[in-house]
C-alpha cells in the first residue's frame, strides 16, 4: 500500500511540475517573441576603446574613444526612449580585448574587432550605427559625416538619410552640406546587416571640437541621428521585402 501511494504521489508530483512548466514557458514564450518583433535592435558601436584612444582632440587632447562612448550611451537613450533597443558593442573604456601581456597592437586590434562582430552577428541588429570622431591636417575642415559599405544598398540607404539630418547642424554650424561616402571599413562590412559610420565632427577643427565636448550641440546631434535612424527603419518596414530579424 504505502508503495503504490507514493508512486501515485509521484506520479501526480511529476505531471503538476510538467504542468506548471509547460504553462511557464507558454506565457513568457510568447512574451519574449512578441517584444522581438516589436522593437528592432539597433547596435551602437563607440569606435576605438583602451590602448587604442582613436584621435584627439587638438585643444582640449580629449580623447576620441572617451567621446565615441559619451555619444553612444546619449544614443542609446534616445533609441530607447523611441521604444527600440539598443546593444552597445562597448560599454566601458576599455577595448574588446583580454588584456594578457605581451599581446601585440595588431593581435589586440584584430579581437578587438573580432569582438565587435560577434556582437553585431548575435544582436540581428535592424541596423548598425558605428560612431567616431574625425581628424585632419586642414584644421579649418569640419562638418559631420557618414561612411558605408557601397557593396550594401541598404547601408547606402540608411547613411544618405543619416547624412540628411546630421547636415541640418552641418549647414548652420560647418556652413555647408557634407556628402555621405563609400568607405572601406571593417565595422560596416563584419556583417550583412545595414550599418554606417557617423563621424561626428572633427576633433582637428577646434570651434568643432568645443561644440563635441557641449553638452547642448551633442543633444542636437544624437536628435538628428535618432530621427536618421527611425526614417530609416520605417522605409524598411513599408518595403515588400523587409525581412523581419
Ligand atoms: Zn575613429
Amino acid at each position: 500500500m504505502f508503495v503504490i501511494y507514493k508512486k501515485k504521489y509521484i506520479v501526480w508530483g511529476v505531471a503538476a511540475v510538467l504542468f506548471a512548466v509547460g504553462c511557464f514557458s507558454a506565457v513568457y514564450g510568447i512574451k519574449a517573441s512578441s517584444i522581438r518583433a516589436d522593437k528592432p535592435v539597433i547596435v551602437i558601436d563607440a569606435g576605438h576603446g583602451g590602448a587604442d584612444g582613436g584621435v584627439s582632440g587638438i585643444s582640449t587632447g580629449v580623447k576620441e574613444s572617451s567621446l565615441n562612448l559619451k555619444f553612444a550611451f546619449l544614443l542609446k537613450a534616445a533609441v530607447e526612449n523611441q521604444g527600440y533597443r539598443a546593444v552597445l558593442t562597448r560599454t566601458t573604456e576599455a577595448g574588446l580585448y583580454e588584456t594578457a601581456f605581451n599581446t601585440l597592437e595588431e593581435t589586440r586590434k584584430s579581437k578587438d574587432m573580432r569582438k565587435r562582430k560577434e556582437i553585431i552577428v548575435a544582436s540581428k541588429p535592424a541596423c548598425v550605427v558605428s560612431l567616431h570622431m574625425n581628424f585632419f591636417s586642414q584644421s579649418s575642415i569640419r562638418g559631420a559625416q557618414v561612411f558605408y559599405n557601397s557593396e550594401n544598398p541598404e547601408s547606402k540607404k540608411l547613411a544618405k538619410i543619416l547624412q540628411g539630418r546630421v547636415n541640418n547642424l552641418n549647414r548652420e554650424y560647418a556652413k555647408r552640406d557634407v556628402t555621405a561616402l563609400p568607405g572601406d571599413y571593417y565595422i560596416t562590412k563584419a556583417a550583412d546587416y545595414p550599418a554606417c559610420i557617423l563621424e561626428c565632427g572633427f576633433l582637428s577643427n577646434p570651434d568643432e571640437e568645443r561644440l563635441l565636448l557641449d553638452p547642448e550641440y551633442q543633444e542636437k546631434l544624437i536628435y538628428e541621428a535618432v530621427n536618421g535612424i527611425i526614417i530609416y527603419l520605417n522605409t524598411k518596414s513599408r518595403s515588400p521585402d523587409s525581412a523581419d530579424g
